[in-house]
């Protein structure tokens, strides 16, 4: 347990066992605050592979929220989902409890597998909960951010604006059906997958996109391939078939191994780093748990064109990878000197 906290520098695990709960809270590093993220519940086929998933999540929030500007450390949540049957109401009010046990140190937030009305549970039993009805949300905020994103990554390789830029999404959910709209909206073409066929016929209607096959998508002739759909997109044999300028996408973890960045920055297409591009809704989640308006929260959005834009610089010059680069800024940031840090007095 120590060596696999050790391995991804994780600092805190917290446990909770009560009849059908079984519950593991990974803090990674509390370093800019208390850490904020989200409650994954799906079933695991062991409780390690649980507890993997914590650490390795926790790890992946402090470097967003290092890299997003937000008052907040890494942490999260996994709740190993009952094979049988529970009480859901129960379930959920007890990780309230516990979540409220640990005095702030952890903010809960939505996952994979949780529902707003979980949260609302939750917040029965404590207000360290950073997403609920009262709250909203974040997808609009994330798409708002990768729409930002896109754009500076467009502008940087291509001198360019989005006008008649074509994009490849692949995931027409929450964040990249939104992001399909802003996108046909700044006079881009679109081609989509997904494999509900009501969304890809949706897109097609109202922003006359180009509907492939799922299997298709990689290949497609485009300048921007963004995956908005789940993680692992880009792996050793997808990599080989893209065909685009930039790959520039909200899902987390879309480089199946860190070698993949190496193999992008060799083939000269500019990868916009998925936590920094996609961090607008951890951006409103931390936002709107410290109060702030919407306009605020899309102020303070904006701010990652910048950072990524510091990134894609960087990167060429110092002829590396964007991703190594954006583990670099945010590790400097958790670990370097106080100076490095300034931008936080600000934030709070
Ligand atoms: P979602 O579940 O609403 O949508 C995902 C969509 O992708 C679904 O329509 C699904 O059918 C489709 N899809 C999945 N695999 C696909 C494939 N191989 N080919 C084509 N389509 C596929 O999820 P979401 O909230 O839009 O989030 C999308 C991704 O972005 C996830 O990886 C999520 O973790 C990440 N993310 C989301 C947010 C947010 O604010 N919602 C923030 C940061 C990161």
């Amino acid at each position: 347990m120590f060596s696999r906290m050790h391995a991804q520098t994780v600092q805190e695990l917290h446990f909770c066992q009560k009849e059908s709960l079984n519950a593991v809270v990974a803090l990674h590093n509390l370093r800019l605050g208390p850490a904020l993220g989200g409650c994954r519940f799906i079933e695991y086929d062991s409780e390690l592979d649980a507890i993997d998933d914590a650490i390795r999540l926790a790890k992946g929030m402090s470097y967003k929220a290092a890299l997003a500007r937000v008052p907040q450390g890494g942490g999260k949540a996994v709740i190993m989902k009952p094979k049988g049957d529970f009480d859901r109401e129960l379930l959920f009010k007890q990780f309230g409890q516990f979540v409220e046990s640990l005095g702030g140190r952890y903010i809960t937030a939505m996952d994979s597998g949780t529902q707003v009305s979980d949260m609302d549970v939750m917040r029965t039993q404590t207000l360290y909960v950073g997403s609920s009805s009262n709250i909203g949300d974040p997808s609009p905020s994330t798409a708002h951010g990768m729409l930002l994103g896109i754009e500076s990554a467009v502008h940087f390789l291509m001198n360019q604006s989005l006008s008649g830029i074509t994009v490849a999404i692949q995931g027409l959910g929450h964040v990249g059906f939104a992001l399909a709209a802003h996108l046909h909206e700044a006079g881009c073409k679109l081609i989509v997958c997904d494999m509900d066929e009501k969304k890809t016929q949706l897109a097609q209607q109202s922003f006359n996109a180009e509907v492939v096959p799922v299997d298709d998508i990689y290949s497609q002739a485009c300048d921007v391939f963004s995956p908005c759909g789940l993680g692992g997109a880009i792996n050793d044999s997808t990599i080989e078939k893209l065909n685009c300028k930039i790959v520039a996408g909200c899902a987390n973890n879309q480089l199946a191994h860190d070698g993949l960045a190496f193999t992008l920055h060799k083939m000269g297409i500019l990868y916009a780093p998925d936590y920094v591009i996609n961090s607008g809704g951890l951006v409103f989640a931390s936002s709107s748990y410290r109060g702030m308006s919407h306009k605020q929260i899309a102020h303070e959005v904006s701010k990652l064109k910048d950072t990524l834009n510091k990134i894609f610089v960087l990167s060429k010059q110092k002829d590396a990878p964007t991703h190594n680069i954006a583990n670099e800024m945010a590790e400097q940031i958790l670990y370097g000197d106080d100076h490095s840090r300034d931008w936080i007095k600000e934030a709070v």
